[in-house]
């Protein structure tokens, strides 16, 4: 449990842009008074108008609002401090229940807050975030490597089935490493050539292993790429120079950084996305998570959110009982 005091935590998130001002516009009622902040024994603090405006005529039935409004704790039942400790605790990859344990909440409220971040962080991520490819700025081509990997359940029991999830990934063969990561429902050239088109930029070249003649990519790939194939059950790199090893790199990150039991046809997508917004904010996850609390309104969810073939379901039986 923590010691720090609310108040220190609200000036904290007030400060970041995370909570409006206290004397912000948004703070008056339909009547058009300014509402006072006053303390509610059950609702923590909160705005109300005293229902009577300055001429001292009747402007609203004392309205309230949230000191929360519009911001990720908006429908939260945890304290700040518990939500922001919480958080602290996912940035540094501690279980799910140790993090139960640590904030003394249950296992449900501590899964909500999960599953609350994905949601937080998917609207963060933009297409800028998951385009990769196109020309470099001096003017050159970028190669992507895209390869496939099936991701699956660990076998827990001798005889025990096990899903699978086949995941598309792709990498730019350059500083940045940008990636692009998307579970695949079906593996036949034309949803290759859908992804590869949301994906990646046109002029790009595209370096696969061999799978993706199998694949039929070959055959449907447009004039907007070109495509150079390594066949890696005789050569790992070709006499012109083309291997994927940064794309094995890549889903041997991932494999560390996704835990077996979770790797689900419901997780997958969430763990990618997890995988890619950490990328993004590397070395700085902290200022990256305050700067999507800050950025983020949660009165628009649905709008903003670009992943939009999620869906946001954490199935309990799913991620916990086989094992
Ligand atoms: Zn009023």
């Amino acid at each position: 449990m923590t010691t720090i005091d609310i108040e220190s935590t609200k000036q904290y998130l007030i400060a970041m842009g995370v909570y409006y001002p206290r004397n912000h516009p948004i703070f008056t009622c339909s009547g058009g008074s300014p509402m006072g902040y006053i303390f509610e024994r059950d609702r923590e603090f909160s705005y109300r108008c005293s229902g009577t405006n300055i001429q001292g005529q009747q402007c609203c039935k004392r309205e309230r609002k949230t000191e929360r409004i519009d911001s990720f704790f908006a429908k939260r039942h945890l304290s700040v401090n518990l939500v922001l400790e919480g958080m602290f605790y996912w940035l540094n990859k501690i279980p799910r229940m140790t993090i139960s344990s640590m904030l003394g909440c249950s296992p449900e409220s501590t899964r909500n807050l999960i599953s609350g971040i994905h949601q937080l962080i998917q609207m963060d991520l933009m297409n800028e975030d998951i385009q990769i490819g196109g020309l470099d700025s001096n003017g050159n081509p970028i190669i992507v490597e895209i390869d496939e990997s099936k991701f699956g359940k660990r076998k827990y029991y001798r005889g025990h089935r096990v899903e699978g999830v086949w995941v598309l990934g792709g990498i730019e063969r350059t500083a940045d490493r940008k990636t692009f990561l998307v579970t695949v429902p079906q593996r036949d050239a034309e949803t290759l050539l859908q992804i590869i088109k949301k994906y990646v930029r046109p002029e790009s070249i595209i370096y696969t292993d061999w799978w993706a003649a199998y694949g039929g990519l070959e055959s449907v790939i447009n004039s907007n790429y070109t495509h150079k194939t390594v066949n890696h059950s005789v050569e790992y790199v070709t006499s012109d120079g083309v291997h994927t090893n940064t794309i094995e790199g890549l889903w041997n990150g991932i494999k560390m950084n996704c835990s077996p039991r979770l790797r689900t046809k419901k997780m997958m997508p969430w763990l990618l996305m997890e995988f890619i917004w950490r990328r993004k904010y590397e070395g700085k996850l902290w200022e990256g998570l305050l700067k999507t609390l800050k950025e983020v309104s949660f009165g628009n969810i649905e709008s903003t959110a670009i992943f939009t073939d999620f869906e946001f379901i954490y199935d309990n039986n799913e991620e916990s009982s086989e094992d």
